[in-house]
């Protein structure tokens, strides 16, 4: 099968090239590459890199513990306050987040590098399964957690190493949520998602039930009466609809769907891919899919987006890292219509946007891009039933700062919830802090029992 075919072809590479593009992103520290980084550190007392972290590792210290030769001590500290310290490792967008706060990133210099000096050390931890928590005496206390993604992953291994027995539930047949089925697979390469969800059961005390789903199989109102506590971890399920003619054409498709499908695909070759894709949406699913897209051997890949550079979701390196694989990225310009040959699509008509007086305004100006896949990366919606009288707000679950939802005994965080940023990492912090006022509450409730 030829390179340049027109449509939507599997097997549009050799087996080496897929090999090559789907690669580690940014592969592990060797011992010297990573004393070298450390040692750049100022372990500043007032540690802005600490504050600017949504888990709040202790930066300094695990940088430090690294450069005295200390791995496994450095792994520690970073799991007391971030169990998927791994995962986090390889998908912060650190540029935004410590790497952008660390006071060597100045005009002359760069910053340190946080995020793979902690994969330097959690990598090692993880290399020889070291666990770090044994779990507190039995509470005697059941927690239902719902959604086995990073916010719900945290949040029962907390709840774990409390003494507290707790089930996850999860509708998907894997764990681990959008770390098994959403990250780019060149971020998580060799079934690190899986092997991490290994590492965080081996506390033991959590048992995880595939294929249940809240809605389908179970009520909130059923757990609140068989559970101590309930934890929603449930992610983002639905998709935004992009409202345009075309819409339902082959060829046409949603942009997340696609990554879960390579990510589970035994072989890349597997996945079919056009020779011209164009991806609507200014976010990191949107630069995901494109650069997947390029990496699986389309030849050309542009990602439309309806307002300017400065207005993308997508940190500055994300958008560098699809320009460095040939992705065009095209800004002010919304879709309008599928063009359709045969029942198939032909590219897709789009019209130029500007602002004016504050306000995203179409212009009249329109053109079409040929195209034969579209994915559409515009945004996801929160989506679930069996919620009974849960107070929403702004279409996702309200909590107040301790994550308790308007339900007595149920608590909620990660993107499900309004106020994160959607980001693994603050799922991850939201997930712990929920377990800790979990927590709290039972032991609370236990004392004031006691009293009575
Ligand atoms: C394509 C893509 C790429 C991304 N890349 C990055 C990145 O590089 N870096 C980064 O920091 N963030 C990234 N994110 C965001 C990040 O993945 C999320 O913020 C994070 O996974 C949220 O964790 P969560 O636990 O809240 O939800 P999820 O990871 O979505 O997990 C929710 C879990 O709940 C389950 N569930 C849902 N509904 C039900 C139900 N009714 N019953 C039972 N179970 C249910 C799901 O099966 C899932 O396992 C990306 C997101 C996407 C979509
Ligand atoms: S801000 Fe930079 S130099 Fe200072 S402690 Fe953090 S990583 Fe080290």
């Amino acid at each position: 099968m030829g390179r340049l075919e027109t449509g939507i072809h599997k097997g549009r590479l050799t087996p080496a090239e897929y090999d090559a593009n789907f690669s580690d992103l940014h592969p592990r520290l060797n011992k010297h590459e990573a004393l070298v980084a450390s040692d750049r550190c100022y372990f500043c007392y007032d540690a802005p890199c600490m504050t600017a972290c949504p888990t709040s590792i202790d930066i300094p210290m695990f940088i430090r513990q690294i450069s005295t030769g200390n791995p496994l001590g450095s792994a520690k500290t970073i799991f007391d306050q971030n169990i998927l310290g791994g995962m986090c490792a390889r998908v912060c967008p650190t540029e935004q987040l410590c790497e952008q706060a660390c006071v060597r990133n100045t005009a002359e210099e760069r910053p340190v590098e946080i995020g793979r000096l902690q994969r330097y050390a959690t990598d090692a931890a993880m290399a020889e399964n070291k666990q770090f928590y044994s779990r507190a005496e039995p509470t005697g206390k059941k927690i239902a957690v719902i959604g086995a993604g990073p916010a719900g992953l945290a949040c029962a291994h907390r709840l774990a190493v409390k003494g507290h027995e707790v089930t996850i539930f999860d509708a998907r047949e894997k764990a681990g949520g959008l770390n098994e089925y959403g990250i780019a697979t060149y971020k998580a390469v060799d079934d690190f998602a899986q092997k991490e969800v290994d590492y965080v059961l081996a506390i033991g005390g959590i048992e995880v039930k595939n294929g249940q789903a809240l809605g389908r199989d179970f009520s909130l109102s059923d757990l609140s009466q068989q559970y101590d506590a309930v934890f929603l971890g449930l992610g983002l399920a639905g998709v935004n609809a992009l409202r345009a003619e075309g819409e339902d054409l082959d060829g046409v498709a949603d942009a997340v769907a696609y990554i879960a499908e390579l990510r589970q695909a035994g072989s890349k070759a597997d996945i079919a891919i056009g020779r011209r894709v164009v991806v609507l949406g200014g976010g990191m699913t949107a630069i995901d899919a494109a650069v997947q897209a390029k990496l699986l051997g389309a030849e050309e890949v542009t990602i439309c987006y309806r307002r300017g550079k400065e207005h993308m979701n997508a940190s500055e390196f994300e958008q560098d890292l699809a320009a460095s694989k040939g992705v065009i990225i095209r800004h002010w310009l919304a879709p309008k219509r599928i063009v359709d040959k045969d029942g198939k699509v032909a590219g897709i008509e789009v019209e130029y946007t500007e602002l004016r007086d504050g306000k995203l305004t179409a212009t009249g100006d329109v053109g079409i891009i040929a195209a034969d896949q579209i994915f559409k990366a515009i945004g996801q919606t929160f989506e679930a039933s069996g919620l009974g009288a849960l107070r929403m707000e702004a279409g996702r679950i309200a909590i107040d700062g301790e994550g308790r939802t308007s339900i007595e005994g149920v608590w909620a965080g990660g993107d499900c919830v309004l106020g994160g940023d959607d980001l693994t990492v603050s799922a991850v912090a939201q997930g712990r802090d929920a377990a800790e006022s979990i927590n709290h509450a039972l032991a609370a409730a236990k004392s004031a029992a006691a009293v009575a």
